[in-house]
């Protein structure tokens, strides 16, 4: 029986259209990462965040989830405000910040055209959520950003959207396991509109960090 790793590995050829993008990005941009983005922190962490998918110039570009991107700035730090890493996060894999407790991975592992990933992606990529969410032993919190995310949590743990819907804050005890708590997206937009603020998401920060202690 094969075991699906917590990682997809750099070249995973899952999905069609994902490694076209891929590989045109890497036509156009030899010198960028151009692969399944791994997940990024502590293999002891008591908080997982999980997002939608690479920006084509964040993980896509980087290597490294929310790093390079607008999306990033917001997230890292926020998780450096709640002791959740250390070190200065310059948007860079290479500079030395460092989640403690903490990890951050991808519903979808690598970067979809106009960040929309299908069903088909979502679901086809959901074995490696699985595994990421297994492999940690100390796991008491999940913050899924954005409804694509919420879903595929959801989903990992036998449930569907019917059973909890998402909204930002909402909480749901996934069964046999950690508290789901969703969150709107980090987005440049979500953030432009002021769907979400600095303050909304500081304030589910506390809480996520509330329920990993
Ligand atoms: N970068 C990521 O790695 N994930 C997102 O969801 C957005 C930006």
């Amino acid at each position: 029986m094969s075991v699906t790793p917590p990682d997809a590995p750099k070249d995973c050829p899952r999905c069609r259209r994902l490694v076209a993008y891929r590989e045109e990005n890497a036509r156009a941009h030899p010198d960028w990462f151009n692969g399944a983005a791994p997940s990024f922190g502590d293999p002891n962490a008591r908080l997982l965040v999980v997002g939608l998918a690479p920006g084509r110039m964040g993980a896509n570009r980087t290597g490294r989830p929310f790093t390079g991107d607008y999306a990033g700035e917001l997230l890292y730090g926020t998780l450096k405000k709640f002791g959740f890493a250390t070190g200065e996060y310059r948007a860079d894999p290479n500079d030395g910040f460092t989640l403690v407790g903490a990890m951050i991975t991808n519903a979808v592992r690598c970067a979809p055209p106009e960040n929309k990933p299908t069903p088909e992606e979502i679901k086809t990529c959901r074995p490696f959520l699985n595994a990421r969410i297994a492999a940690l032993p100390k796991l008491k919190v999940i913050v899924a950003l954005g409804s694509i995310a919420h879903e595929s949590v959801l989903r990992t743990h036998g449930m569907k959207p019917t059973d909890s819907k998402f909204a930002h804050g909402a909480e749901t005890a996934l069964l046999n396991g950690p508290t789901l708590v969703s969150s709107y997206h980090c987005s440049r937009y979500n953030t432009q509109t002021r769907r979400l603020t600095t303050e909304m998401f500081e304030t589910l920060f506390a809480r996520a960090k509330e329920l990993a202690i």
